[in-house]
């Protein structure tokens, strides 16, 4: 327990009292009893097409209920799953419950143009002989065509080791699932992995997507991943946007796909449910006269 306590390097700080490893001992403990008690819940963030402002895919992204601090956000806890390993019954739970909802959404709001679900999977998660059975499992139990699934992870963690990456990756591709990497950027990646590996999907982080508008160093890194991202035959999207003009210059550099503010907050199923059936009537989210005449 102290151990643990003593790593924790989460929102504490670097050094931690008895009071503090006690309230952290609590946490944890509330955390190992939230599945149970289903304190979770799954919310989703739309990733729209530039080209035509339509929903595509959903963010899933996780929440904590917890009874006492109220709504959680996962910066407040992931780290913690992560230290005790809470985070891989935590992300089955999220993987299973959102690909479930998702499923449904597509078998009856959208079926002639489905959606497709990303999940962020953490390094903890990682791992071959749980995640890739894992996957199969909750592709088979919620019926979700698994073209429709789209892993989400970081390029630190398919450095770390490429060998083993790249064969986790290849067993999720064959699933018929495919890899992001998210936060693109932010982390080093080795650009003949990026080659080499499966991986169809960039998601540019958000921190320069935030300056594109006034530095020309932001918007040249955009561009350079973009072209980098189309080259390699990806989709490349946009992480964090938050104004017109961020879209429509992100538009104009040819990027696919964007996710930000503008168009939604991650939100609780059934406003997802009231996103789709709007979508089905002919609306988009992009708010821009382009994207709306079509
Ligand atoms: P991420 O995967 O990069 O997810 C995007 C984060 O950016 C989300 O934060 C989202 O709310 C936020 N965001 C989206 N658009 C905007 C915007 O326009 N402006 C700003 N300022 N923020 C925006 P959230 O939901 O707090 O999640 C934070 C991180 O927690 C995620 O980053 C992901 O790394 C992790 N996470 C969330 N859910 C899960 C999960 O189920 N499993 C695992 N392993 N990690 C998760
Ligand atoms: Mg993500
Ligand atoms: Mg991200
Ligand atoms: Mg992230």
């Amino acid at each position: 327990r102290a151990k643990v306590a003593g790593r924790a390097r989460y929102e504490v700080g670097d050094t931690i009292g008895n009071a503090a490893a006690l309230e952290l001992l609590k946490f944890e403990q509330g955390l190992r009893r939230a599945i149970d008690n289903n304190q979770f819940d799954v919310y989703y963030q739309p990733i729209i097409s530039l080209g035509d402002g339509r929903i595509v895919r959903l963010e899933a992204l996780v929440r904590w209920h917890h009874p006492q601090l109220g709504l959680l956000s996962p910066a407040s806890f992931i780290p913690v799953a992560e230290e005790t390993g809470l985070i891989l019954p935590i992300g089955e739970w999220v993987m299973h419950e959102a690909a479930r909802q998702v499923q449904e959404w597509n078998a009856t709001l959208t079926a002639d143009d489905p959606l497709s679900l990303c999940v962020n999977i953490s390094a903890r998660q990682f791992e071959k002989h749980r995640l890739v059975p894992g996957v199969r499992r909750i592709l088979e139990q919620t019926g979700l065509d698994p073209a429709c699934l789209e892993l989400e992870l970081t390029e630190s963690l398919t450095m770390q080791d490429a060998v083993l990456a790249s064969e986790i990756l290849r067993d999720l591709t064959q699933l018929g699932a495919s890899i992001s990497l998210d936060d693109f950027g932010t982390g080093y990646s080795s650009l003949s992995y990026l080659h080499r590996f499966p991986i169809s999907t960039l998601k540019i982080d958000r921190s320069f997507i935030g300056a594109i508008e006034h530095r020309k160093e932001s918007r040249d890194i955009v561009q350079t991943i973009i072209t980098l991202g189309h080259n390699l035959g990806m989709t490349v999207v946009a992480e964090g946007v938050e104004t017109e003009a961020q879209m429509h210059l992100l538009r104009s550099l040819q990027c696919d796909l964007a996710q930000g503010y503008l168009f939604s907050r991650p939100v609780e199923a059934h406003r997802v449910a009231a996103m789709l059936k709007e979508r089905r009537q002919g609306g988009t989210l992009a708010r821009s006269a382009e994207a709306t005449k079509n």
